[in-house]
């Protein structure tokens, strides 16, 4: 085990936060750096799915009980056109199939159970980094303001726009996918909606409207229409007109779910991902999470694989003799899985957006797809703890 190592993250979100407690199990010394003031309050739900939550569990042993008292399992997921017209509605089994269930959960109440099993001067808030140095054997970060922090090793769990990458591998900004999203999150009740369940909504040209119950009475819904451009409101209140004006025709609770949402709780986004690398890492430098593998979101998989990663890194270097060592071992189990997952995803939200929406929807749906249930158990049943390091 390469110790004592410092090590620096830049990122306090999820996949940040659970590399944090990956690390400090193991016992090296952690610092998580993240440019906001406090924890941010992030109007979005998260589905968390066996393979997360396997990763989660080995991090920190009992987290998943406390997520699940915090969000909802889902039950059912129904598929409607959006006239409201049932087209399937389907029983979850996955909890029996892989021993964990599909967790769906409000960001925040994630971010604070993360950050909760961290002690409290782990997280420096307000630290903005602008860029790093490499020396031979240590990592110089820079932060705004022009505080500088030497470290031995540096993990940039610093999001889709991540500044580490642009430093480290300079690859320019996310691709659209072509499609923007709304999302929101509030406490709202409707006769369409039931405890347990997830709906989504679906059209002949290409949108989407999905409503998850997350638990404690909250309800996230996110809306997707394709656009050509990634253009997006500075205004809360225009994002929501153009929300409200996208979906004015749409079964209930659509319409009723934005009204009812605080104009400045909306969030009004472009879909966006990047291609799959072929490294992750240099010298003392190695990316993690959307850093690493940003993926649209039609597999609910992003926060998921970050979970894998945190687990995978934090295991290859507590495995490895040197950091070298311990980062090829991290890329060499992680790089092949997370292409599959982007590959997937990518297909995916393509098809999910053309004008058959309502059959590829449905199709995914269905029990008798052979390849949608192959790839679903080699999603699901991914367990840390049953593979080692490989170098
Ligand atoms: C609409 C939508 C729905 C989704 N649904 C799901 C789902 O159901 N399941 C799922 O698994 N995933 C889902 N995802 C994906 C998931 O949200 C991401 O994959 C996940 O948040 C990635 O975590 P991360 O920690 O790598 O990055 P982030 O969550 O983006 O966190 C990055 C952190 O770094 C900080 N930061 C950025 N730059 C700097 C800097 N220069 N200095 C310091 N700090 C910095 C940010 O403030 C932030 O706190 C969804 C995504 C979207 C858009």
């Amino acid at each position: 085990m390469i110790k004592p190592l410092n090590i620096a993250i830049i990122g306090g979100g999820i996949g940040g936060l659970a590399t944090a407690i990956a690390l400090l199990k193991h016992g090296f010394d952690v610092k998580v750096y993240e440019r906001a003031e406090t924890l941010r309050s992030v109007g979005a739900g998260l589905t968390l799915t066996p393979n997360g939550l396997n990763s989660l569990e080995v991090i920190h042993p009992g987290i998943v009980e406390v997520l699940k008292q915090a969000g909802s399992q889902l039950n059912t997921l129904t598929l409607k056109r959006s006239t409201g017209e049932a087209i399937a509605s389907n029983p979850i089994t996955v909890v029996q199939q892989y021993g964990q269930p599909m967790l769906n959960i409000r960001w925040s109440r994630l971010q604070e159970i993360l950050a909760s099993a961290l002690p409290t001067d782990i997280i420096h808030f307000g630290h903005r980094c602008v860029g790093f140095e490499q020396l031979d054997n240590s990592v110089t970060l820079f932060f705004s303001g022009g505080k500088t922090v030497e470290t031995d090793l540096l993990i940039g769990a610093d999001g889709i726009n991540s500044i580490v990458r642009q430093n480290l591998i300079g690859d320019g900004s996310p691709n659209y996918a072509g499609r923007v999203s709304w999302r929101a999150i509030l406490q709202f009740e409707h006769e369409q909606l039931a405890p347990n369940t997830s709906t989504l909504l679906t059209s002949a040209d290409g949108k989407n409207f999905l409503l998850v119950d997350v638990g404690g009475g909250y309800t996230f819904w996110s809306a997707s229409a394709l656009s050509a451009d990634d253009f997006v409101h500075q205004r809360a209140t225009a994002s929501k007109t153009r929300v409200l004006e996208r979906f004015a025709d749409w079964a209930e609770p659509a319409g009723e779910i934005i009204k009812a949402t605080p104009t400045d709780h909306i969030v009004e986004r472009p879909i966006c991902d990047r291609p799959p690398l072929r490294h992750w890492s240099n010298g003392g430098v190695v990316l993690l999470g959307d850093a690493a593998h940003p993926v649209v979101p039609s597999l609910g998989q992003g926060a998921n694989m970050a979970f894998e990663d945190a687990c995978e890194l934090a295991a290859c270097l507590a495995a490895a003799s040197n950091i070298k060592t311990a980062l090829k071992s991290y890329e060499n189990s992680r790089l092949p899985r997370t292409e599959v997952i982007y590959n997937r995803s990518s297909i995916q939200g393509y098809r999910s957006y053309q004008r058959d929406s309502e059959t590829t929807l449905n199709e995914m749906m269905e029990a008798s797809q052979m390849n949608q249930n192959e790839f679903e158990t080699w999603l699901y049943s991914y367990h840390p703890g049953a593979r080692a390091c490989i170098s």
